[in-house]
């Protein structure tokens, strides 16, 4: 059976669960990237009955929020209800760069409360499915699921709809009370991807043909050394992550928290953030003798 049929029952199946526990249309996320673009092509082929979401994060480029408005407003046309979800955070509507002097920390690669605030909101109390898939990271390849479950039981163990056991029968016979996120695209390799988008002449975010292979936020933490690059294509990121990492230290002074070394100041904290390399004192290549 080849990926796109998987994929497409894998569809049918959520807009099932969809129905039958929340009552309610799938929802089909869509970040603006190859992936969700692939999603949804799928879930309007699966012929089944779907709104889709979007989460702004407010770090993306304003080329992704374009292109999901353009692709919104297509959808409406075609009838599909679409919903973009705005952050908030302890009742208030925040940002990338409000939420960091709250956090009193940057985003980092283990502590990625951003995606918590700014990516997983919307989908309470729904079925959800989104384009995550294995072959975007190692680690999600050892942790993520056509099915991520939600919610464990008694002993602890995780409780699935994929689990064709006891906890199956438990599971239909108590409607669920949270999100239920399905994966229908977990097993395709960007191979299967790009030649899908390209043979079905799907109307992608132009940063792809601008020769970015991610469109996920701008300074991502996830994103390592491509930073750098991204901040010079879209330097004003860097300067509100800058003006936010002012906020964190001088909020963290006010505080009373360490703020040793690089951590004294919005700048030094931006080059810890940044893995900078380059150590105070170190000497510059213009002042070497040899
Ligand atoms: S910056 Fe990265 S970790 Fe944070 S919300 Fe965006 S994608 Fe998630």
């Amino acid at each position: 059976m080849d990926l796109e049929h998987t994929a497409i029952q894998r569809l049918q199946y959520a807009a099932e669960i969809s129905a039958q526990y929340y009552n309610a249309p799938l929802i089909v996320t869509y970040s603006g990237g190859k992936d969700s673009e692939v999603l949804l092509e799928l879930a309007r082929r699966a012929e089944i009955d779907f709104e889709v979401q979007h989460n702004h994060t407010t770090a993306d480029a304003p080329e992704t929020v374009r292109h999901v408005r353009k692709t919104f407003r297509r959808l409406e046309l075609d009838g599909i209800p679409c919903t973009i979800n705005y952050p908030f955070y302890r009742g208030q509507r925040v940002s990338m760069w409000t939420l960091i002097p709250v956090k009193l920390i940057p985003p980092t690669r283990l502590v990625r409360y951003c995606c918590d605030v700014l990516k997983e909101q919307g989908g309470r109390n729904r079925c959800i499915v989104t384009g995550v898939r294995w072959a975007e990271s190692s680690s999600r390849a050892k942790k993520r699921f056509f099915i991520d479950r939600g919610k464990k039981d008694d002993t602890g163990n995780w409780i699935g709809f994929a689990d064709n056991d006891e906890s199956r029968r438990e599971f239909e016979a108590c409607p669920i009370k949270g999100k239920t996120t399905l994966n229908p695209l977990i097993d395709w390799p960007d191979s299967t991807i790009w030649d899908f988008a390209r043979s079905e002449r799907l109307c992608l975010n132009p940063l792809y043909s601008c020769g970015h292979d991610r469109v996920g936020c701008i300074g991502c933490p996830m994103a390592g050394d491509k930073r750098y690059s991204e901040f010079r294509v879209w330097p004003q990121y860097e300067r509100l992550y800058r003006k936010a990492f002012d906020r964190l230290a001088g909020t963290r002074k006010a505080m009373g928290k360490t703020n040793e070394g690089l951590w004294s100041t919005g700048d030094g904290i931006f080059r810890w953030w940044m893995e900078d390399k380059n150590l105070d004192g170190q000497i510059q290549i213009a002042g070497w003798k040899s």
